[in-house]
C-alpha cells in the first residue's frame, strides 16, 4: 500500500492506530530487526504480560504508521509503547518505568502525575512495602497488570542501588564543577594540621590544611554476642543483599528496626521483631504502641522482652538457616528460633575512633564517640569543625547535616554569619519528645 497522503486517508489511519491502542492492554509498535524493540518485547515476556506487537517493517504502510505515530505522540522512533491506552515512550522510558519498582507497573497513572515517586531513601521502603497491600485495593483503572505482578528482590535492589549511585554521581559532578579535589581514601590526623590518607591499595598520601571539617557519620552497632558479625546483617547491608532475605528476625525496636521490619513484611516475608524493652524509646509512647499494633495487624510478630544471646548457622545458603537463642529480660526463660536472616538494628556508632583525633587534640565523648561542638560546629580545636550524626546532642538527620555543611562553608569562606543550630538547637539530650522521620 502506498504512503497515505490525503486528509481522509490520514484520518482513517489515525483512527486505526487509535483503535489498536484502545483495544489492547499493551501495544508495542516495533520493527522486527530493531534490538531496542527486542529488549522491550523480552521485558513483557519476562513479566508474563501479554503484549500485542505491530511490526512496522513488515507492513506495506509501516512508514505511514510511523509518521502518524510521530504526529500522535511526538515520538518518531520505535519501539513506541502504549499501556492501558497511555503512551509510555520508547525502550529507555519503558525500562525506566519497569525499573523504578514493580509498583511502577501497577500504578503508572499515579507515577505519571509525579505522586509516589521515590525521592530519597525514606520513600523507597514505604513504596515497596505498599505493593502487596495495594494489589488488593487497587482499582481497575489504576491497576495495569494485577494478575502478573510478583515482587522481585533483585529488581528492587538494582533500582535502589541505581538511585543511590545516581545521587553519588550527582555529588561527584557537583564537586568537579566547583573544582573540589575528590580523594577516595581513609583519613587520619597525624598532626593538628596534617592528615594521612590511605587509599584502597594501601597507598599513603599526606595533606595539610588550614581548616578541616569532619563528617564521617555513623555505622551500625553489633551486639557483641557469638555469631553476630559472622551471620547477621544490618540495615546498611539490606539493599545490597544479593538474595531475598526470607524469614527474618529483626533485633531492636527503634525506628530503623521497625522501618526494616515493616518494609520486609510488606513484601510478604515472615517477619519477627525482637524487642528488649519498649518500642521507639524517646518517642511518644501512645504513637509508638499504635505503630506496633498497626504492624501486628499487617502480620509482623513481636517477641517482647527478650535479648539474643547466640546466633548459629544451621545451613549455609542464599539465604541459609540460622538458629537464634535468646533470653527473657524478666525471667530465666530461654527461647530458640530458626530464621533465614537476622537483621540487627540496635543503634549506630559514630565513626570517630580511627580518625587520629587525639593527634589533633580534638575532644570526644568517650562514652559514645560523639564530638561536642559550639554553635558554629567548631570543636575544641578552633580550625577543626564537625557536622552530621557524629555531633554530640544534635539532630541526627541527613537534611540537617547537608544544611549545616552549606552554612558552615558560607561562614568560613563567604562572609556569612548564618548558623544552622540557632533555630534548630532543641537538642535530643534535652529529653524532649522530638520525633524524627529518619533519612
Ligand atoms: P536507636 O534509636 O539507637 O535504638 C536502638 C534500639 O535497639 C532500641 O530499641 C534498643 O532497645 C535496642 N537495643 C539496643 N541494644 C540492644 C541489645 N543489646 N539487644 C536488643 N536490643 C537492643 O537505634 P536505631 O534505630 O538502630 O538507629 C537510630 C540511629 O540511626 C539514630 O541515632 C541516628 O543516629 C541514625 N540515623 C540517622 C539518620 C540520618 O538521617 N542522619 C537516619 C536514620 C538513622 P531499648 O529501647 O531497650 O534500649
Amino acid at each position: 500500500m502506498p504512503p497515505v497522503e490525503n486528509d481522509s486517508g490520514k484520518k482513517e489511519l489515525k483512527s486505526q492506530i487509535q483503535e489498536l491502542i484502545d483495544s489492547n492492554q499493551v501495544i508495542v509498535f516495533s520493527k522486527s530487526y530493531c534490538p531496542f524493540c527486542v529488549k522491550v518485547k523480552d521485558l513483557f515476556k519476562e513479566l508474563q504480560v501479554e503484549c500485542n506487537v505491530v511490526e512496522l517493517d513488515l507492513m506495506d504502510n509501516g512508514t505511514s504508521y510511523q509518521e502518524m505515530l510521530l504526529e500522535m505522540t511526538g515520538q518518531k522512533t520505535v519501539p513506541n509503547v502504549f499501556i492501558n491506552k497511555k503512551h509510555i515512550g520508547g525502550c529507555d522510558k519503558t525500562l525506566q518505568v519497569s525499573n523504578e519498582s514493580q509498583i511502577g507497573w501497577l500504578f503508572l497513572s499515579q507515577l505519571e502525575r509525579g505522586e509516589n515517586k521515590p525521592r530519597g531513601c525514606q520513600r523507597m521502603m514505604p513504596l515497596s512495602q505498599e505493593a502487596p497491600r495495594s494489589l488488593s485495593s487497587a482499582s481497575t483503572d489504576e491497576c495495569l497488570f494485577l494478575s502478573s505482578v510478583k515482587h522481585n528482590w533483585d529488581t528492587m535492589k538494582t533500582a535502589v542501588n541505581n538511585y543511590i549511585g545516581s545521587l553519588n554521581w550527582g555529588y561527584r559532578v557537583s564537586l568537579r564543577d566547583k573544582n573540589v579535589n575528590y580523594v577516595n581514601a581513609y583519613a587520619e590526623f597525624v598532626e593538628p594540621h596534617k592528615i594521612k590518607a590511605t587509599n584502597k591499595r594501601g597507598k599513603e598520601t599526606f595533606y595539610t590544611g588550614a581548616k578541616f571539617v569532619l563528617a564521617t557519620g555513623e555505622r551500625p552497632r553489633y551486639l557483641g554476642i557469638p555469631g553476630d558479625k559472622e551471620y547477621c546483617i544490618t540495615s546498611d547491608d539490606l539493599f545490597s543483599l544479593p538474595y531475598c532475605p526470607g524469614k527474618t528476625l529483626v533485633i531492636g525496636a527503634s525506628y530503623v528496626a521497625l522501618e526494616c521490619g515493616g518494609f520486609l513484611a510488606g513484601l510478604g516475608l515472615d517477619v519477627t521483631v525482637m524487642v528488649r524493652s519498649i518500642l521507639l524509646r524517646g518517642f511518644d509512647q501512645d504513637m509508638a504502641n499504635r505503630a506496633g499494633e498497626h504492624m501486628e495487624e499487617h502480620g509482623v510478630k513481636f517477641l517482647r522482652k527478650y535479648v539474643p544471646t547466640k546466633i548459629e548457622e544451621l545451613e549455609a545458603g542464599t539465604p541459609g538457616r540460622l538458629k537464634v537463642t535468646a533470653k527473657s529480660t524478666e525471667t530465666d526463660e530461654i527461647i530458640e528460633g530458626e530464621y533465614n536472616t537476622v537483621l540487627i538494628a540496635v543503634g549506630r556508632d559514630a565513626c570517630t575512633d580511627k580518625l587520629g583525633l587525639d593527634m589533633a587534640g580534638v575532644k570526644v565523648n568517650p562514652k559514645n564517640g560523639k564530638i561536642p561542638v559550639n554553635d558554629e560546629e567548631q570543636t575544641n580545636v578552633p580550625h577543626i569543625h564537625a557536622i552530621g550524626d557524629i555531633l554530640e546532642g544534635k539532630w541526627e538527620l541527613t537534611p540537617v547535616a547537608i544544611q549545616a555543611g552549606k552554612l558552615l562553608a558560607r561562614r568560613l569562606y563567604g562572609g556569612s554569619t548564618v548558623k544552622v543550630f540557632t533555630t534548630l538547637d532543641v537538642t535530643r539530650s534535652s529529653g524532649g519528645d522530638i520525633t524524627q522521620s529518619g533519612c
